[in-house]
């Protein structure tokens, strides 16, 4: 059942971002499969799926929700939901791969996690659980606040991390401004310099900390247009990131790839059909 509303969201998944009409589709049709009890042909459960969920958390706690923050329980249902509906989770290096794919890679859905900012709990919380269960990680990071901001994971911590080969630390510029609010107090020129100074100085001293390229960007706040996208490419990101806007698909802007945002109620059916659904882009909160 949630195989066939996967398909269903992944086809239409090929319509760019933030389209209305598509987003209304979407959602009635996953609704419609489920509520009809997964009556679907089989030629439309065997698609090869068109579109990767690339997830992102921020907190975890081990049994406290909040409005950014995953509970254990709640993380542990969403991975088993994954395993039981033969996702395979991938490095996002491999999703972004996939997505520019000529031919198919493989018939099996895959799914991608990702967590934005460094909160600690991403080392005391998150860690231990992907471990344990051998699944890849990227985390977006802004290194102003790493062993800085008492909420912030620490070097040692992301080196640690990294050295288990699961997690992949990623850029999310300096020290994530709002650039919509950074664009009006600043002239033209300054703003400019002011962009090309938080994507390059952000990948310098990643790269210089972690010893390993980096060439992946989320946008903070998922705030993104023509002019940063330009400045992405000019400051050497092959990929960057939005922070909503459901499965990523084949033929998607590179630079602002859509990401499914996960809270704590996301469980079960609910977790199925968004991870198929196209949304509206929405800011990171
Ligand atoms: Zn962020």
């Amino acid at each position: 059942m949630f195989k066939a509303v996967w398909a269903e969201g992944r086809r239409s998944a090929r319509t760019k971002p933030g389209r209305p009409s598509f987003i209304g589709l979407a959602g009635v049709a996953a609704g419609a499969v489920l509520a009809m009890g997964g009556l679907v042909s089989p030629s439309a459960a065997a698609d090869r799926p068109t579109g990767i969920p690339i997830l992102v958390y921020h907190r975890f706690d081990p049994a406290v929700a909040g409005s950014t923050t995953v509970t254990v329980a709640a993380f542990e249902a969403q991975l088993t939901w994954l395993a039981k509906h033969d996702y395979q989770v991938v490095p996002l290096h491999s999703a972004v791969a996939e997505l520019n794919a000529a031919e198919p890679r493989s018939k099996a859905p895959v799914a991608v996690i990702t967590a934005d900012d460094g909160h600690k709990s991403v080392y005391t919380v998150l860690f231990p659980i992907i471990r344990r269960a051998h699944i890849p990680v990227t985390l977006f990071i802004y290194p102003s606040a790493i062993s800085n901001a008492p909420y912030a994971l620490t070097w040692a911590e992301l080196q640690e991390m990294q050295a288990s080969g699961l997690v992949d630390v990623e850029s999310h510029t300096y020290w994530h401004p709002n650039f919509k609010v950074e664009r009006r107090r600043r002239t033209t020129a300054d703003y400019a310099a002011f962009v090309d100074n938080q994507l390059s100085r952000s990948k310098t001293v990643l790269e210089k900390k972690l010893g390993r390229s980096v060439d992946l960007l989320a946008w903070p706040y998922g705030i993104v247009d023509a002019d940063l996208e330009a400045a992405a490419k000019r400051d050497g990101y092959g990929a960057a990131f939005a922070y909503a806007g459901g499965p990523a698909a084949a033929g998607d802007d590179q630079l602002a790839l859509p990401r499914i945002p996960v809270s704590d109620a996301d469980r079960g059916e609910r977790f199925g059909v968004m991870l198929g659904t196209r949304t509206r882009a929405r800011l990171e909160p």
